[in-house]
């Protein structure tokens, strides 16, 4: 599944230059897409210590992260704010406009359906995310929007930038939840 965004993203790690120009920037490296996966990392990070599932999103515009948000369901009692959703609405409103053509978001694990159908409405034209989500996520793993007609044909996608990092980080969250209620 996938395949070609994989390929790509090995081609990346080989440690060959990618140029690929979205949202206004050219993205040459994979040093590039790493550091702000990072930023989204202490992103997700901050939300464990709130206890939230720590996802982290950030997104950039014209070369600046202009938002940058983590998942906030259980603060805000609210199923739908996703850290995508929460930082597509924090940067729409700063831009104050809906139409993200010039923008790229990073987030930590696999969007699912409502965020990827959020991300296609914003017409946000490059997605890098890190880890898998199996249960969720809807690109590559349930719903395989990743490959699905709707998906605008300019869009690219990168799985799997800092994949090991983001999946302990939920791995590590679930782990404690569960020896905390033991
Ligand atoms: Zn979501």
């Amino acid at each position: 599944m996938f395949a070609h965004k994989r390929r790509l993203l090995s081609y990346c790690s080989s440690g060959d230059a990618m140029t690929t120009k979205k949202g206004g920037i050219c993205i040459n490296t994979k040093n590039n897409l790493q550091t702000l996966m990072t930023l989204a990392i202490e992103t997700a990070k901050a939300g464990a210590v709130r206890g939230e599932v720590p996802i982290g999103a950030v997104l950039v515009c014209a070369g600046r992260v202009i938002a940058r948000a983590h998942n906030m369901k259980e603060s805000l009692a609210d199923p739908t704010a996703h850290a995508e959703m929460l930082a597509i609405r924090t940067g729409a409103e700063k831009l104050g406009r809906w139409r993200l053509g010039d923008c790229q978001l990073y987030v930590t694990a696999e969007p699912c359906v409502m965020c990827m159908g959020a991300i296609i409405q914003a017409r946000i034209p490059l997605l890098v995310y890190g880890a898998t989500e199996k249960k969720f996520g809807g690109v590559e793993s349930t719903a395989f929007l990743g490959q699905h007609p709707m998906l605008p044909k300019h869009m690219e996608i990168y799985a799997g930038i800092c994949e090991q990092e983001c999946e302990d980080l939920l791995k590590e969250f679930f782990e404690k939840r569960r020896n905390n209620n033991e």
